[in-house]
């Protein structure tokens, strides 16, 4: 029999992805098409999700043609994707209502606030879905569009219009018709109760959102349903759906309690398995369900989201121009020793995890005459290991007795960088890790398909896989570690209470 792959959609935000999987995890194709970014006013991020749903399939078709796979060889189909983006579609025709919001999109900000006025602050349903009341989860866009788009309310209480995560929306479109969402990425929407893994009746009322319009929600690894007969990929299973973060858990075989991924692209994105139950946060991290494979028990993760970290390398490239490209900014933090008392806070935006100032604003602080650009990049860099030993902190302080952290794996376009994931180590104090498949999001929606059809037997075949690249050993002296942590305390003080009006 010829050799049998899984082949993994990567859906993100700024492109989608397919590549092929092989037994030993390794990735043997790939095909990759860009969407737009529709900008219709300042806050306000679209994407077209028949676009999406066209990148998908040429993407697919890609990664077989190159590496001349066919259909027979693919034993099942996995996806992950860009987490909290909604879309509303005509269950009939299939034709979405309006375009995709993005989890980008801050239009929603009025919904939230009048939703925390009336009763419990923005914190109102934490305890039933882990998330505080933002812009950034899909419960208040799909309102928004219930309200905003011509006759949408009246379709939707008629039964007519089916809401998505874009998992909901390309599983749909592969098997004519299925319409389901696994656990983690129902768990961004702001409307499932974490603990029963239910859709929450209360807030889907309280939002204004008929439950006909729902889909079922499901494991995050079991055969959902087929290709469908028109397709590329007939009668292939469609075996497992994991948010993008959740698939990178599994693609890093963080699978015990206390294991811990962190993933650095333009902002960062940490995760720590907390085990079998959810742990609410007291330290600003959301609640959010980790994976959940097939009949065995959920696992449940505490994330924290940092906005700014690969985007100050860019803002270094792009608005001051001390850099020329984004690797660069290594070479011109080696001139330096040190960041000559400087600290940088990129609270461009406010800031994120563990903090939630929406009052703060940038601020390069300690400066005196002997700081250059070397300083300045090095400081850049060690803000994003600052703001990771923050997040850090408030993942150890929530998650319950006996998780501690011995080592964090990584992954994303900055752990590119050496100089970073030493300090990254050093300010820790624990190993830093990056395996070496650093493909981590796809390889995790490969083998939770893979595990749904008997490809792979178990997670110990997994974890077996998972194979390191490169590994950033603790050298600093705690007096010297201690010495910059305060610095860098006293620093993001410093960027607070900056606007008044923090909308
Ligand atoms: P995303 O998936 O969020 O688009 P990537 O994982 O592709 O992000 O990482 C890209 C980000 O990493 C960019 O913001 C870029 O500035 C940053 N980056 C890339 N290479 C380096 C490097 N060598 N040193 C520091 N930052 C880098």
């Amino acid at each position: 029999m010829a050799e049998q792959y899984i082949l993994a959609i990567d859906q993100g935000t700024t492109s989608s992805r397919a590549v092929l999987v092989d037994h030993a995890g390794r990735i043997i194709s790939s095909g990759q098409l860009e969407h737009e970014q529709i900008l219709p006013r300042a806050g306000w991020v679209e994407h077209d999700p028949k676009e999406i749903w066209s990148a998908v399939r040429q993407a697919a078709a890609q990664a077989l043609a190159v590496a001349e796979v066919n259909k027979e060889q693919v034993a099942a189909i996995g996806i992950t994707n860009q987490r909290e983006t909604a879309v509303v579609w005509d269950r009939t025709t299939g034709e979405p209502v309006y375009n995709a919001i993005v989890w980008q999109d801050t239009r929603t900000q009025r919904i939230c606030d009048e939703l925390a006025k009336d009763g419990g602050g923005k914190d109102r349903y934490k305890d039933v879905c882990g998330l505080p009341l933002a812009t950034y989860f899909s419960g208040p866009k799909v309102h928004w569009i219930l309200e905003n788009v011509d006759g949408a309310r009246k379709r939707a209480e008629a039964g007519d219009l089916l809401l998505g995560t874009i998992d909901s929306w390309l599983i749909w479109l592969m098997t004519d018709g299925v319409h389901v969402t696994d656990v983690t990425n129902a768990s961004r929407t702001m409307l499932m109760d974490i603990r029963t893994r239910q859709w929450s009746e209360q807030i889907c009322a309280d939002l204004g959102i008929p439950l006909s319009m729902l889909p079922q929600i499901r494991s995050s690894s079991e055969v959902y349903a087929e290709g469908r007969r028109t397709g590329l990929l007939t009668g292939v299973p469609i075996a497992s759906n994991l948010g993008d973060q959740h698939a990178a858990m599994v693609g890093q075989a963080c699978f015990a309690k206390g294991d811990a991924k962190n993933t650095y692209g333009t902002g960062c994105f940490m995760l720590i398995n907390t085990g079998s139950e959810p742990v609410v946060s007291d330290h600003g991290l959301l609640t959010t369900m980790c994976y959940q494979l097939g009949d065995e028990p959920p696992s449940y993760a505490l994330e924290g989201s940092i906005a700014v970290t690969g985007s100050l390398i860019q803002w270094l490239r792009d608005n001051l121009g001390i850099i020329s490209s984004a690797p660069e900014v290594e070479q011109l933090a080696r001139t330096v020793d040190d960041n000559g008392g400087a600290y940088f806070v990129p609270a461009f935006s406010g800031l994120f995890a563990p903090y939630w100032r929406s009052d703060a604003r940038g601020a390069l602080v300690g400066l005196t005459r002997f700081v250059n650009k070397g300083h300045l990049a090095r400081a850049a860099l060690e803000s994003t290991a600052y703001q990771t030993a923050d997040v850090m902190s408030a993942m150890l302080a929530d998650a319950q007795e006996g998780v501690t952290l011995t080592e964090l794996k990584v992954d994303g376009g900055m752990t590119a960088n050496d100089e970073l994931m030493q300090f990254q180590a050093d300010i820790l104090d624990v190993p830093v890790i990056r395996p070496e498949v650093i493909e981590t999001t796809a390889l995790g929606a490969a083998y939770a398909a893979g595990l749904a059809v008997g490809f792979w037997s178990g997670k110990d075949e997994i974890r077996a896989n998972w194979a390191e690249g490169r590994r950033w050993t603790p050298k600093m002296s705690a007096s010297e570690r201690d010495r910059l942590l305060g610095g860098w305390h006293k620093a993001v003080t410093k960027s607070f209470d900056w606007v008044d009006d923090a909308d």
